[in-house]
C-alpha cells in the first residue's frame, strides 16, 4: 500500500486567514497545510474495473483542490475518523467519485455516533440516485470495528479527542506494512497505545509546543511515540506556531513533520 497526506494542517489550515506570521507568509510549500486527509492506495486489484483498489481517509475542505492537484481520479471507499468539519466538510465532492465508479454507492466506513452526526450534516445523501434529479453523494455507511478495503486491513482504534472520533491501525496482507493513523486527540486509552506499539509508521497529530485540550502538544505527542516505538513517526494537524524547518530541527531522527503530498510506503 501507498499512502499520500492530502493535508496535515490544523482546522483553520495554514496559512490562516489574514495571518503575517512566518510560517503563514513563508515560501516553502511544506508550510501550506490544508486540512488533515490521506490517500491510500492498496494492493488489490479492483474486480472488474483492473485498477488497484483505494481509499479517502476524511473528506476535509480542500479534499477536492487535492484530489486535483495529485490526480486522484479512483476512490472505492472513505474511512472517517469524526464529524468536525475540518474533516468533513469536503463529504459532498464525494459525489464526483460516484460518477467516475458507474454510478454505485461508496461505502462510508465511520463509528455509529460519527454515522449519526453525517447524517444531521448531510440530510441529503442518499445510497442511490435521488428521483428528483438531485446530484447528491450516493453513500452506503459502514460502522464495523474492523474491516477490509483491498489488501488493507483497517481497525477503529479509540481515542480522546473531546468529541466522538476514532484512530485507526491498517494493515497491508500483501506486505505486511502496519500504519497508525491518529489525526486527532489530547489522550490515548491503553489499548490504543497496545494496538498501536511497534507499527512501521505512526502518523499521530501534534498541534503545537504549548498544551490545547483536545489536542496533543509536541511534548505529549512524542511521550506517546515513546510508549508505541514506530520504526517511523510523521506529525500531522500542525498549526502555524512552527515552520516544517523548525520542526525538523526540533525533532528527534526517526520522527518528521508530514507535508501536503508526501508519500510513504514499504
Ligand atoms: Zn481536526
Ligand atoms: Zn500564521
Ligand atoms: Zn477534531
Amino acid at each position: 500500500m501507498r499512502l499520500k497526506f492530502t493535508g496535515t494542517g490544523t482546522s483553520v489550515g495554514v496559512p490562516q486567514i489574514g495571518c503575517g506570521c512566518p510560517t503563514c507568509v513563508s515560501a516553502d510549500p511544506r508550510d501550506r497545510r490544508r486540512r488533515c486527509g490521506a490517500y491510500v492506495v492498496t494492493d488489490a486489484a479492483h474486480p472488474y474495473l483492473g485498477r488497484k483498489i483505494s481509499f479517502l481517509i476524511d473528506t476535509p475542505p480542500e479534499m477536492r483542490e487535492a484530489c486535483i492537484e495529485y490526480g486522484i481520479d479512483k476512490v472505492d471507499a472513505v474511512v472517517l475518523t469524526h464529524s468536525h468539519m475540518d474533516h468533513v466538510a469536503g463529504f459532498d465532492d464525494v459525489r464526483r467519485f460516484n460518477t467516475l465508479n458507474g454510478g454505485a454507492p461508496m461505502r462510508c466506513y465511520a463509528s455509529a455516533e460519527t454515522v449519526e452526526s453525517m447524517r444531521r450534516i448531510f440530510p441529503y445523501v442518499g445510497e442511490h440516485r435521488n428521483e428528483l434529479g438531485l446530484y447528491r453523494p450516493m453513500i452506503r455507511f459502514v460502522s464495523d470495528d474492523a474491516f477490509e478495503i483491498g489488501s488493507v486491513k483497517l481497525r477503529r482504534l479509540p481515542v480522546e479527542h473531546g468529541f466522538p472520533c476514532c484512530g485507526y491501525l491498517l494493515e497491508d496482507s500483501v506486505q505486511g506494512f502496519r500504519v497508525g493513523y491518529v489525526s486527532d486527540c489530547h489522550d490515548l486509552p491503553a489499548q490504543t497505545v497496545d494496538a498501536l506499539e511497534g507499527v512501521d509508521v505512526m502518523i499521530l497529530n501534534c498541534l503545537r509546543e504549548r498544551p490545547h485540550p483536545t489536542h496533543l502538544n509536541l511534548e505529549r505527542s512524542l511521550a506517546y511515540l515513546e510508549r508505541i516505538r514506530p520504526e517511523k513517526a510523521y506529525l500531522i494537524h500542525m498549526c502555524h506556531d512552527l515552520r516544517h524547518e523548525d520542526w525538523l530541527a526540533r525533532l528527534p531522527a526517526g520522527i518528521e513533520p508530514a507535508y501536503d503530498g508526501l508519500e510513504i510506503a514499504p
